[in-house]
């Protein structure tokens, strides 16, 4: 088999593997919570009297909930990640050793500010395509079936499929924004930042956040019609998983960072979120040749990136 093709299949299973990380575990503590739950229906009597709460509004299920659940978890884990670059405790994980630590305050309150702004608008985007959505069906999902929580089958169908929808709009709406055309005007504001921090993530403008980070990541669980459960736990797992990746820390069994803070550093180099259509196009060749490729690797324990990579090298002489 060529280089290419290697290189490529290399890729789809390493970012496989580095989703199933965090979804198998989810997948399986569903699967405890199911076994060991009191009475064989009592996860189903919650999830009934979640629906009761919001008096089965499909406007606040769809709508709504996936901004809150976002900006919920958004918030506490940057502010997670903003405790770590203040207290400088992580430092030997750091992708981009003395950067930001700690950030300077106004530049954050400026970002928070920014950030704040895009959820606002990424929040009433949400509704709008709601209504169009509901427009566009002539009808709601059926009720029948967001009255019943899915299966875990199901939901890992649906997380896989919507990894790959993600994948691929991030890609192409990420590397039309570098056109020149597009980049001084709407881009060039998220890599202001060429060592990111996790509240760096949405620090774009608008229109950015809408057609960059909502767009791709919504089009699965609207295509895909998924369980109001299922794309909550999307919207976790995807904001965990870009916060992370903007974090500036290669942490254990935590998405490798690598891949996305190079392209903070060098701009035309790692467009896609994994790298799979960089693999495929050939837009992550430079890159290749980096030391921060030799780290883009799970770290499976305690020890950071580097020492590891070291480690490596000594064995090898
Ligand atoms: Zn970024
Ligand atoms: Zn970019």
């Amino acid at each position: 088999m060529g280089d290419y093709w290697s290189r490529l299949l290399t890729v789809v299973f390493t970012s496989y593997l580095q989703f199933l990380i965090w979804a198998l575990p989810m997948a399986g503590l569903a699967s405890f919570a199911r076994d060991w739950a009191p009475s064989p229906d009592f996860w189903q009597q919650k999830w009934t009297a979640v629906l009761d709460a919001f008096g089965h509004n499909q406007r606040v299920l769809f709508g709504m909930m996936p901004s809150v659940v976002s900006g919920v978890v958004y918030w506490t884990v940057s502010g997670l990640f903003m405790l770590i670059d203040f207290s400088g405790l992580l430092a030997a994980y750091k992708v981009q050793p003395g950067t930001n630590q700690p950030p300077s305050a106004p530049r954050l309150s400026n970002a928070a500010r920014v950030v704040f702004v895009n959820q606002v608008v990424g929040f009433l985007f949400g509704l709008v395509a709601f209504e169009f959505g509901r427009w566009l069906n002539g009808r709601e999902i059926d009720p029948e079936v967001v009255a019943v929580l899915p299966s875990i089958p199901t939901m890992l169908q649906h997380l896989m499929l919507t990894f790959a929808f993600r994948e691929i709009f991030f890609y192409y709406s990420h590397r039309l924004l570098h056109h020149r055309l597009f980049y001084k005007r709407f881009h060039k504001q998220h890599h202001e930042w060429t060592a990111p921090i996790a509240l760096i993530a949405a620090y774009c403008h608008p229109l950015e956040h809408i057609v960059s980070n909502v767009l791709p990541v919504a089009i699965g669980p609207v295509v895909l019609k998924s369980h109001p459960l299922i794309s909550w736990s999307w919207f976790v797992l995807v904001t965990c998983w870009t916060l992370t990746v903007h974090s500036g820390y290669h942490l254990p069994l935590a998405p490798c960072p690598e891949f996305h803070d190079f392209h903070h550093q060098m701009s035309n180099q790692n467009y896609g979120v994994v790298g799979i259509l960089d693999a495929l196009h050939k837009t992550d060749l430079q890159w290749r040749n980096t030391q921060s490729f030799e780290r883009s690797f799970i770290l499976f324990g305690l020890r950071p990136s580097r020492q590891v990579l070291d480690r490596t090298r000594i064995k090898k002489q």
